[in-house]
């Protein structure tokens, strides 16, 4: 089975802006794979349909065999999404972020608790979980947001350019982040116009612009063409 299954897919917005003309997009399970693309390309856009935020207009998507059609609630749950913008309550404070987040998908409070220790230490940001989230910075800002995606404990984590703004220490222990938790078996898509972030992470990589993809294949054939 296939973490992601896109076929097909078209999204054009009200004002007749065609943002998607028609991808296909097959991501393995256990995959680490890279979206990437210049501004306006369509990345967002994507990210938006797998995770039902944005209607599609056609094509097929399947998350780890569910239909965002017809099986919503199942694919939902199988994604962590980390959105490009802060879109948090900026006055609750770390901990009640997270564990409320947990709520929302029925985990019960205890466990919630825990992971929410787990993933606020792994992630740095234990010592601030009494503070209201807009004391933070940028970086850790960003850092709450993978925590929060993670408190469900979703198959697969989507990040829309996580690292942008971020300065390059951060980065570096994100980076370090996302491929443990990778390892650990959870398949992760992020988007990127970096490609040295793909690069740095990545095992495979999709080419997107102007709202078709223009290379779909390995890390190591892209870098080997260039
Ligand atoms: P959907 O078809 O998914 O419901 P809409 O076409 O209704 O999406 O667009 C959502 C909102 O975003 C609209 O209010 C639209 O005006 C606004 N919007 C328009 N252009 C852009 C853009 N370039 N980037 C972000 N938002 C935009
Ligand atoms: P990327 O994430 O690669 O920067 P997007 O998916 O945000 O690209 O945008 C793709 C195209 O769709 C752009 O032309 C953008 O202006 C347009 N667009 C994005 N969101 C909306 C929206 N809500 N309404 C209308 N147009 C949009």
């Amino acid at each position: 089975m296939k973490a992601l299954d896109i076929s097909g897919l078209t999204k054009t917005y009200k004002g007749g802006t065609q943002a998607l003309k028609g991808i296909d997009l097959h991501v393995n399970e256990g995959d680490f794979f890279a979206l990437l693309g210049p501004n306006g390309a369509g990345k967002s856009t994507t990210i938006g349909v797998i995770s039902s935020l944005v209607n599609k207009s056609s094509g097929t998507v399947n998350v780890f065999g569910h239909s965002v059609d017809d099986d919503l609630v199942a694919a939902k749950s199988c994604i962590g999404l980390v959105p490009q913008e802060f879109n948090f309550n900026q006055f609750e404070t770390l901990h009640q972020i997270v564990v409320n987040q947990a709520g929302y998908y029925g985990v019960p409070r205890n466990i919630a608790k825990k992971r929410a220790e787990k993933y606020l230490k792994q992630l740095d940001l234990w010592e601030k979980r009494n503070e209201p989230a807009r004391e933070l910075s940028g970086g850790m800002k960003r850092r709450l947001m993978i925590a929060r995606a993670l408190m469900h404990e979703p198959k697969m984590l989507i990040l829309d350019e996580p690292t942008a703004g971020v300065d390059i220490e951060i980065r570096r222990s994100m980076w370090t982040f996302l491929k443990e938790i990778n390892q650990q078996g959870i398949t992760i898509i992020l988007t990127t116009h970096y490609l040295e972030e793909a690069e740095m992470l990545c095992r495979n990589i999709a080419i997107i612009d102007k709202g078709i993809i223009v290379e779909n294949t390995s890390m190591k054939a892209l870098l080997s063409k260039l």
